[in-house]
């Protein structure tokens, strides 16, 4: 449906003729006052507007349709006689048209004009619904997300009370029957308090996994990283001079984020780095910075270690995901951690290596912090 305004009779009937013939339907207003009416009642799909009108100018009225949200979107082509001048045309545009055509307006010029302006009217109403669409889904995962987060995070809090109980009452059988009942049962005791120490350091870990998501924004505060990484170098101590490793590390930058998340993952990290190292080798662990444009850092942990398979690289920042053998202590949550916090920093982890015993790297993003 077009909407055909313009107060000379001639011109207008020429232009609905040309417009009928081209297999649209048109509506035709002498008057502002009348044209208004019509956007209103009929929601026109188009508006070819004479700018000389005798009651309301042709931009006045451009500033109308646009102002009410119901009819903004409705595509005008001004169209003028063509004593106009060039700023005349430049107001036109500026004031809301969406195109200008000067009198004697080419029948063919017309059609193409109009049928150009519905496209572009098509494609932004696509655009617009694919973008409400999109938005809506990324609320309902954003959503789900959180339940899933609220749900693992209640679950692996629960399992931690029988847990205990079973804990407890193992320990009891253990001081109370050990050695009086028979080796055999000396040792379905010892299985069930390894079973459950294992089982309570799997929760564990799966509650840090949990909680890692959980971490918003609003506790991010400045972090020297050189504090973190010494903090993590004297956690591990005893286990990286059991091993001989040593570590080598830049001076790193203050970051913006969550400190004890940050920890979590430079913990990680060097763990494993200190725990994939190729045996009766020394470990050389190294930690180094590269800042990068637009405000991030990009922090590289590297090892000399056991390194990992092309096929393997990112797979293992899924949950549960192991390359070594059971002999090796770990869940497999550890790198999933890794991922979780660096992405609720806004930053992108991953990891480089050569091949199995050349060696890794792993590398993340996160932002500097603002001074
Ligand atoms: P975990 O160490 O508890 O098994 P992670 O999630 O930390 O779990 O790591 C997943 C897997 O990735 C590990 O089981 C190991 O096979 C591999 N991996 C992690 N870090 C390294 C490393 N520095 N060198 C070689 N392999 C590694």
């Amino acid at each position: 449906m077009i909407l055909n305004v313009d107060d000379h009779e001639a011109g207008r009937y020429a232009k609905s003729r040309v417009m009928k013939l081209a297999g649209y339907q048109v509506a035709e207003a002498a008057t502002g006052r009348r044209a208004l009416e019509l956007v209103a009642s009929l929601r026109p799909d188009l508006i070819m507007l004479d700018v000389n009108l005798p009651d309301i100018g042709g931009l006045e009225i451009c500033r109308l349709v646009r102002a009410d949200p119901e009819s903004s979107s409705i595509p005008i082509l001004q169209i003028s006689a063509s004593a106009i001048t060039t700023s005349d045309r430049v107001d036109g545009l500026d004031n809301g048209a969406d195109a200008y055509l000067i009198e004697p307006v080419d029948s063919d010029v017309l059609v193409a004009t109009v049928r150009a302006l519905l496209r572009m009217r098509k494609a932004e109403v696509e655009l617009a619904a694919a973008n409400k669409a999109l938005q809506a889904a990324n609320e309902l995962l954003e959503r789900n997300n959180e339940e899933l987060q609220r749900f693992s995070y209640a679950a692996s809090h629960d399992l931690r009370e029988p847990l205990r109980t079973i804990a407890c009452f193992t320990g009891i059988l253990e001081k109370k029957y050990a050695g009086q009942i028979s080796a055999d049962a000396d040792a379905i005791i010892r299985t069930i308090t390894q079973g459950v120490t294992r089982m309570t350091s799997l929760i564990d870990d799966l509650l840090i996994y949990a909680q890692a998501g959980q971490a918003s924004d609003e506790d991010a505060t400045n972090v020297d990283l050189n504090e973190v990484l010494a903090s993590t170098l004297k956690n591990l101590e005893q286990s990286i001079k059991e091993v001989g490793s040593s570590v080598q590390a830049d001076p790193l930058p203050i970051v913006s984020g969550n400190r004890v998340s940050l920890s979590q993952l430079f913990q990680n990290l060097i763990h494993n780095a200190v725990k994939y190292r190729v045996p009766e080798t020394p470990g050389r662990i190294g930690v180094t910075a590269k800042k990068q444009t637009g405000n991030t850092v990009t922090i590289a942990v590297s090892d000399n270690g056991l390194g990992i398979a092309s096929q393997h690289l990112s797979r293992i920042f899924e949950p549960f995901q192991r390359l070594h053998g059971s002999d090796v202590a770990g869940y497999g949550i550890g790198l999933a951690t890794c991922k979780r916090i660096v992405e609720r920093h806004g930053g992108k982890i991953w990891a480089e290596s050569e091949g199995v015993g050349q060696g890794s790297t792993f590398y993340f993003s996160l932002p500097l912090a603002n001074f």
